[in-house]
């Protein structure tokens, strides 16, 4: 099966004088003045008219880039509408044909639509062109392409066929129509959710976070020019608990697919529980959310490659990755020589308008994350924690939060234990004789089990750090950061209140958008109800 995988799309570099530089500087002019028009996209229609909010840039809050439409109660039972109508035909169109309108859509990407997507998730998600690079291009063109592929292989698993008939595994969608709800922090996660269940026929409504409006609509666009058909994919954007309210009222609502926060995972599933009996099956609730994402070094570690993993895990894409370093866990040992690293490099690294290539970061996502981040500083303060770098929020132009190190002594410090969702990074000093019991502390200090990386030389310390943290991390990295995963390389997904960990970009993902029906064709079938034992 491995033979016929795609290939990873290269991650282009942006270096000074490359082709790829000039078009990206060409794309993000394109965006210069302008306010986009967002609509709604029901039944393959533009739906304009809608109440709108404005969309602002969140290093340059100043700077209006989008309007967008507002789906109310009327339009979401429009789209939900649409989506039934369209699943007959599009779950009878044959695999092959479903699959060359994502590959297309995988081809276009790759090819003249890249720089538009990459420059729409800088300026509306305030990503670096290398943060973008590796989400709007590559990660969705993977998504696009591999689940192609293992949705290929599961539709080959069938059952035996002993003499005398024959067997067969008939992959059908789920009956009704899935709800994707994607999250802010990537654009290739927004695109996949509801890409996977169409792929195996399903047809979806799409709520985007709001925040991505920007490079979401042009996702949608960008799938209208590969030749989706009308109804499959239905894009409404609106109030979050508005949209879900009227989605959940839907007999056919037959799925969720969701990544977010923890909070709102839990609050859709005890709607949809509220709501079991008024739905014609029983829906799959598919949900990735959060983590607080660990790093731990043992004493044999490398502290340079240490410090350069806190650097990146903890402070790419502002912290607001769900698999950020968010906890670290360092031995007295190697301490001094991991913080003199992290604060040196710290000191080098530029912040600010993404439109500058020469930034390591942006601004956070909106007011709402800058105030929640502010708030964690201010109460680490009032906590005595010793904030060793960073800790200064500035919303003058931009929602900008400088890296911050906070030094903690207690293990079960807030910062150590909950989600921050932003540029900071609380790390714990034990001594080096302390080990066995650190692990304990890693394993036991958060409700989550996202990602987590450990740092180690020693053998017996790598195998020690795996066995006891086998149900820490549902990605679990070694000698490397906690971020980055790739499709069809590391499946993606967490345990505990991460989620349902069904490991988005794989084939364990796609098993949960589809409804198997078995059939069994007997050639010659029975023409006495007698058994021989009755002679
Ligand atoms: P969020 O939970 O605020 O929003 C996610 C989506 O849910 C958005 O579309 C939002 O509009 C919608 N939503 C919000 N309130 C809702 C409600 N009451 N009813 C229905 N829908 C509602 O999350 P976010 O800020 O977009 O993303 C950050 C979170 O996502 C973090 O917790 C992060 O860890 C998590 N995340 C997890 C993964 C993963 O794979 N585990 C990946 C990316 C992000």
């Amino acid at each position: 099966m491995h033979d016929s995988l795609p290939l990873n799309e290269p991650v282009l570099s942006y270096a000074p004088g490359s082709a790829e530089r000039t078009a990206i500087r060409a794309a993000l002019q394109h965006h210069a003045g302008r306010v986009t028009e967002i609509p709604l996209f029901i039944d393959g229609q533009r739906i304009e008219g809608c109440s709108s909010e404005a969309l602002h840039a969140p290093h340059d809050h100043g700077r209006r880039l989008a309007l967008v439409g507002q789906a109310g109660a009327a339009e979401v039972r429009r789209a939900i509408a649409a989506a039934v109508r369209a699943q007959h035909d599009w779950a009878a169109m044959p695999f092959d044909s479903r699959a060359a309108i994502f590959l297309r859509a995988a081809d276009l990407l790759a090819g003249p639509w890249r720089q538009r997507l990459n420059a729409a998730t800088m300026l509306g998600q305030s990503k670096t062109v290398y943060q973008a690079e590796i989400d709007s291009a590559c990660e969705l063109i993977d998504f696009l392409r591999f689940n192609v592929a293992f949705a290929r292989a599961m539709l080959q698993q069938q059952p035996l066929s002993g003499p005398g008939m024959r067997n067969a595994m008939d992959y059908r969608p789920l009956e009704g129509f899935i709800y994707a709800v994607t999250p802010f922090n990537f654009t290739a996660i927004a695109g996949n959710l509801p890409c996977a269940p169409a792929l195996l026929g399903n047809t979806v409504v799409w709520k985007p976070a709001f925040t991505a409006s920007l490079s979401n609509f042009l996702f949608m666009e960008l799938l209208e020019a590969a030749g989706l058909p009308p109804g499959v994919i239905n894009f409404v954007p609106g109030s979050a608990a508005a949209v879900s309210e009227a989605v959940l009222q839907s007999q056919d609502f037959a799925g969720l697919h969701f990544t977010g926060s923890t909070e709102v995972f839990d609050a859709l599933w005890q709607q949809v529980a509220h709501r079991l009996p008024t739905f014609h099956a029983y829906p799959r609730l598919v949900g990735e959310t959060g983590g607080k994402d660990f790093v731990l070094a043992h004493a044999s570690a490398d502290a340079d490659a240490v410090a350069v993993a806190l650097l990146r895990g903890a402070f790419e894409y502002q912290g607001q990755k769900c698999s950020a370093a968010s906890r670290a866990y360092l031995p007295a040992s190697l301490w001094p020589r991991i913080k003199a690293r992290v604060l040196a490099d710290l000191e080098t690294l530029r912040m600010g308008d993404v439109e500058d290539l020469g930034n390591f970061m942006g601004a956070v996502i909106d007011r709402k994350a800058f105030d929640r981040i502010d708030r964690y500083l201010r109460q680490a303060r009032a906590d005595g924690h010793r904030i060793l770098a960073g800790g200064q929020c500035d919303d003058s132009q931009g929602y900008f939060v400088s890296p911050t190190v906070i030094e903690v002594d207690d293990p079960q410090a807030v910062t150590m234990r909950e989600e921050i969702f932003g540029p900071v990074l609380s790390v714990m000093v034990y001594p080096d004789s302390d080990w066995s019991q650190v692990l304990s502390t890693v394993d036991g200090t958060s409700p989550y089990a996202l990602t987590g990386a450990v740092f180690a030389r020693d053998r017996d310390a790598i195998e020690e750090a795996a066995r006891r943290l086998r149900f820490s991390a549902g990605n679990f990295y070694l000698n490397d950061k906690p971020t980055g995963a790739v499709v069809g390389q590391q499946p993606f997904g967490g345990g505990r209140r991460s989620g349902t960990n069904d490991k988005a970009g794989s084939v364990l993902n796609l098993q949960r958008w589809t409804s198997p029906r078995t059939v069994k064709e007997t050639w010659v079938p029975a023409t006495d109800y007698r058994y021989p034992h009755m002679a």
